[in-house]
């Protein structure tokens, strides 16, 4: 299954999106795993039933600590994943590390029954996605929430921690594999500038949407290649590593593609 990641305007945040809005540098230097212990839709469930379950654990978060969502990012039993705090802000998830590490939660009880497949290969996807997006330093977990330093917790789940060495080698196997797109699928696109409209340019935002949720979110509806696209382009290029020209050329498009654009 495709990594999908629901932007906080997808789901609907009410609250501040980084703790006293703080901001952490990126990439973070540790990922640690959490559960969120709270009953969780199945894995069947549809996505507004997801989108209610990330209203519900954001709402714990406030009453918690007054700042909205705790965790960097949420994975469902769906397999969805959903942004929660900002990516370069400061969570409230892991005692003492909040500002050099972020958080992915499971959300559900992992005491009582284990993550789903989907969760789980969602979970390699996102170690390797983040990675690659300048989120995190390493594609792993540096371990479970119990594993930090001066933690006393039993959060992921005795049914969730003994599965991170495998997570870890899913995502390392993940890394490794090249990407499926052709060099000719590439060539053949044209560069896309300020001003460029049709199908290409849709696709294009639609996954900056998708896969970059903490970057303002591009308005589809004029159709076009506006200032919005080359403003967002410009960023994701430069977290990429790439000439921040805001065009997207041969080598804008064959890292989009090692990052999973699929036109
Ligand atoms: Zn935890």
């Amino acid at each position: 299954m495709a990594l999908t990641i629901h932007s906080r305007q997808t789901w609907g945040a009410r609250y501040a999106s980084a703790y006293r809005n703080r901001n952490a540098s990126l990439p973070a230097r540790e990922v640690w795993l959490h559960h969120t212990a709270m009953r969780a839709p199945a894995a069947n469930a549809s996505l507004e039933q997801d989108i209610a379950a990330m209203r519900a654990i954001e709402q714990v978060g406030q009453d918690r600590f007054g700042s909205g969502i705790s965790y960097s990012l949420i994975v469902m039993p769906s397999g969805r994943v959903f942004e929660g705090h900002r990516i370069d802000g400061v969570g409230a998830h892991t005692g003492g590390r909040n500002s050099i590490a972020r958080a992915i939660s499971l959300h559900g009880n992992y005491d009582v029954a284990p993550p789903t497949p989907q969760q789980l290969d969602a979970l390699a996807q996102l170690l390797v996605h983040g990675h690659r997006s300048g989120w995190w330093a390493s594609p792993s977990l540096a371990g479970g929430h119990r594993d930090a330093p001066k933690a006393s917790t039993a959060c992921p789940g005795k049914l969730t921690h003994g599965l991170i060495p495998e997570i870890n080698r899913r995502a390392a196997r993940l890394l490794t594999t090249p990407p499926s797109t052709s060099s000719q699928a590439v060539s053949s696109r044209p560069t896309l500038q300020e001003g460029a409209t049709g199908p290409l340019v849709t696709a294009l935002q639609t996954w900056l949407n998708r896969m970059y949720p903490s970057y303002s979110q591009i308005d589809l509806r004029p159709k076009r290649y506006g200032p919005q696209t080359v403003e967002v382009v410009t960023e994701w290029q430069r977290r990429s590593g790439l000439t921040p020209d805001g065009r997207v050329g041969p080598a804008s498009w064959r890292e989009a593609d090692r990052q999973g654009f699929r036109p």
